[in-house]
């Protein structure tokens, strides 16, 4: 398909897990569907009036950063100091310009953070009070830590500092954010945002501030948001070798990506799932897990949501 065919897409995820939709409350999957029903249509509509990928990667992003359900931004996990301590990072797969955000406090949304770094500066990653320092210059909204002190996450926070246990929840929710998406000029963009592992060890940085781990996008490949445990998406360079495989091996997305779940990331002993576009457009989701929040919304593909297997 040609480029300019104005197949424009978009598909979003909000964490993976080993969790199951029969577990959760009917509530809980209402919330959790209109939530990412929200995101996904905000960004759809926004390309569809013309609007370029990384904005709408932006959109869909902060709205998920909003939402207390996932682990972003307001609803983030506490760190091992009870600190909320976030990543993120967004890419344009037309210049390969990236902007990313670790270990930062009080943002109201580190993707909004992560595209003013990479639109107004000559770096790619700022953390801790580095990154607050910068959102202050360019007046990115800011927030008290008690906006951030939600009720579950805390319980969580809790309930692991007795057990001294970092890592994933009881439910293994890791409920991380991200957003793909491909323009009607056929440009990919790419962006990821999370609070991290709950009871993270302070200081701890994440696969979803790292270009190339957590995220990455390529006009020439695809473009991928990835959501798991983060070390094991470190060591496999996972985002980047998705598009290393379509590149250099000829290898579709779909294949790609299972390839590098399962081949790498699932040998290893990690787990987690991706989300991405290919260079014409198509939508590709895979996850090692029983579940994992996405959305997903094409010129060619209704609306579809997902919570689990
Ligand atoms: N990948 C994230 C991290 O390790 C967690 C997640 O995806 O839920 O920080």
């Amino acid at each position: 398909m040609d480029v300019n065919t104005k197949n424009i897409a978009i598909v979003i995820h909000g964490g993976a897990g080993n969790f199951k939709k029969e577990n959760q409350t009917s509530s809980e999957n209402v919330a959790y569907e209109s939530a990412l029903k929200e995101a996904v249509e905000a960004g759809y509509s926004h390309l569809e009036k013309g609007g370029t990928s990384i904005e709408a990667v932006e959109i869909a992003i902060k709205l998920l950063e909003d939402c207390p359900l996932f682990n972003a931004g307001r609803g983030s996990v506490f760190n091992s100091a009870g600190i909320v301590e976030m990543d993120a990072s967004i890419m344009d797969g037309k210049t390969l310009d990236a902007g990313a955000v670790a270990g930062v406090q009080l943002v109201k949304n580190p993707i909004s953070l992560s595209r003013v770094i990479m639109d107004q500066s000559d770096y790619i990653l700022l953390n801790h009070e580095g990154a607050l320092e910068f959102a202050k210059k360019y007046n990115l909204p800011l927030e008290s830590e008690e906006y951030f002190k939600t009720e579950l996450r805390y319980k969580k926070y809790l309930k692991a500092k007795k057990n001294d246990k970092a890592g994933l929840d009881h439910d293994e929710k890791m409920g991380t954010v991200g957003a793909v998406a491909f323009d009607k000029s056929g440009n990919i963009a790419a962006g990821t945002s999370t609070g991290g592992l709950n009871y993270k060890k302070y200081g701890r940085i994440g696969d979803s501030a790292l270009i190339g781990a957590g995220t990455y996008a390529n006009n020439k490949t695809c473009g991928i948001s990835c959501t798991g445990l983060g070390e094991y998406f470190i060591k496999t360079s996972a985002a980047h070798q998705v598009s290393s495989l379509i590149l250099y091996k000829g290898l579709t997305l779909d294949k790609a990506m299972h390839s590098v779940l399962f081949e790498e990331i699932k040998v290893l002993g990690g787990r987690g799932g991706m989300i991405g576009i290919d260079k014409v457009g198509n939508i590709a989701i895979d996850k090692t897990t029983t579940g994992m929040y996405y959305a997903h919304k094409s010129a060619s593909t209704p609306l579809k949501i997902h919570i689990s297997d």
